[in-house]
């Protein structure tokens, strides 16, 4: 258990933990001392992670699950379930980007980007939050973005980013009764593959991409995956009982 974790052990579930800040956050939350669902679309691709839990001594089980998927993800919860126990901690990580002008922006792309945050979020959370409330305790930290407050080229990720801060709110609200908390990370610029995918749609090398973003951020850098998982990690611990429905965007500075 790290310095900070002082957290019982539980059972987490991070979606899209294959890579970047979903693989970050489920290395944190097992250095915590918890078991990690280590859930992604493919899960092979969730063995590195799997394996650096492993490894460190930690407890981690890989599951492919899609989670815009209902049965995808109801299978995903008996696996779960069988293999590790009933989980008491969610982050909605998982994210896919479909960027386009809005004239140029099909209903697919639409659609998938709705599909995999929003739809995703709300049917993982839907099923957890049972056996949060049979635990009298429960922690679900949905990733939003600083995109939430608009962005050229992402009128549908900054919907659905949105959408997870009033989804995030309602949870608090609903479930604080039950020793439940949610709270959304906002993130800004995160050096991973999805902002190398940025870089790369627009023909910007990733080193310039990330010097340009970091030039404009108060602290003079680009964020690291471990800058989102040190937040989850206290958004999920015991003491964090009485911060639930707030939005915390972890961004480098200010952002409004
Ligand atoms: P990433 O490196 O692209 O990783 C996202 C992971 O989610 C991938 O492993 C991906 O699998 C998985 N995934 C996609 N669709 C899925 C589905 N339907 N079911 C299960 N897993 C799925 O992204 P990241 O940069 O770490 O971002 C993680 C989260 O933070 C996202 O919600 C993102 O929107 C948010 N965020 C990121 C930034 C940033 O600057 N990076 C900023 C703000 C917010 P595949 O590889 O198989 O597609």
């Amino acid at each position: 258990m790290s310095e900070q974790g002082m957290s019982e052990p539980r059972i987490a579930i991070v979606t899209g933990a294959a890579r970047g800040i979903g693989a970050a956050t489920a290395i944190r939350l097992a250095e915590d001392g918890h078991a990690v669902a280590v859930l992604d679309l493919n899960g092979d691709q969730c063995a590195a992670t799997v394996d650096t839990i492993v490894a460190q001594g930690g407890r981690a089980f890989a599951v492919a699950a899609d989670v815009s998927d209902e049965a995808s993800v109801a299978a995903a919860f008996e696996t779960i379930i069988a293999g590790l126990g009933e989980p008491t901690i969610l982050v909605n990580n998982a994210g896919i980007l479909r960027d386009n002008l809005l004239f140029k922006m099909t209903t697919s792309d639409w659609d998938a980007v709705l599909g995999v945050h929003l739809r995703g979020a709300f049917l993982m959370s839907r099923s957890a939050q049972r056996y949060m409330r049979n635990a009298g305790f429960g922690r679900i930290v949905n990733l939003s973005s600083i995109s939430a407050l608009g962005n050229r080229g992402q009128a549908n990720y900054a919907a659905a980013k949105a959408g997870m801060q009033g989804f995030t709110k309602t949870l608090a609200i609903e479930l604080g009764q039950f020793g439940v908390t949610a709270n959304a990370i906002a993130p800004g610029f995160i050096q991973t593959d999805m902002t190398a995918a940025t870089a790369e749609r627009l023909h910007i090398p990733f080193d310039e991409f990330i010097a340009g973003a970091a030039a404009e951020i108060p602290v003079g850098r680009v964020g690291q995956p471990a800058d989102i998982a040190n937040l989850a990690s206290f958004l999920v611990s015991e003491g964090a009982g009485f911060v639930s429905g707030q939005v915390i965007y972890v961004a480098g500075g200010p952002t409004d």
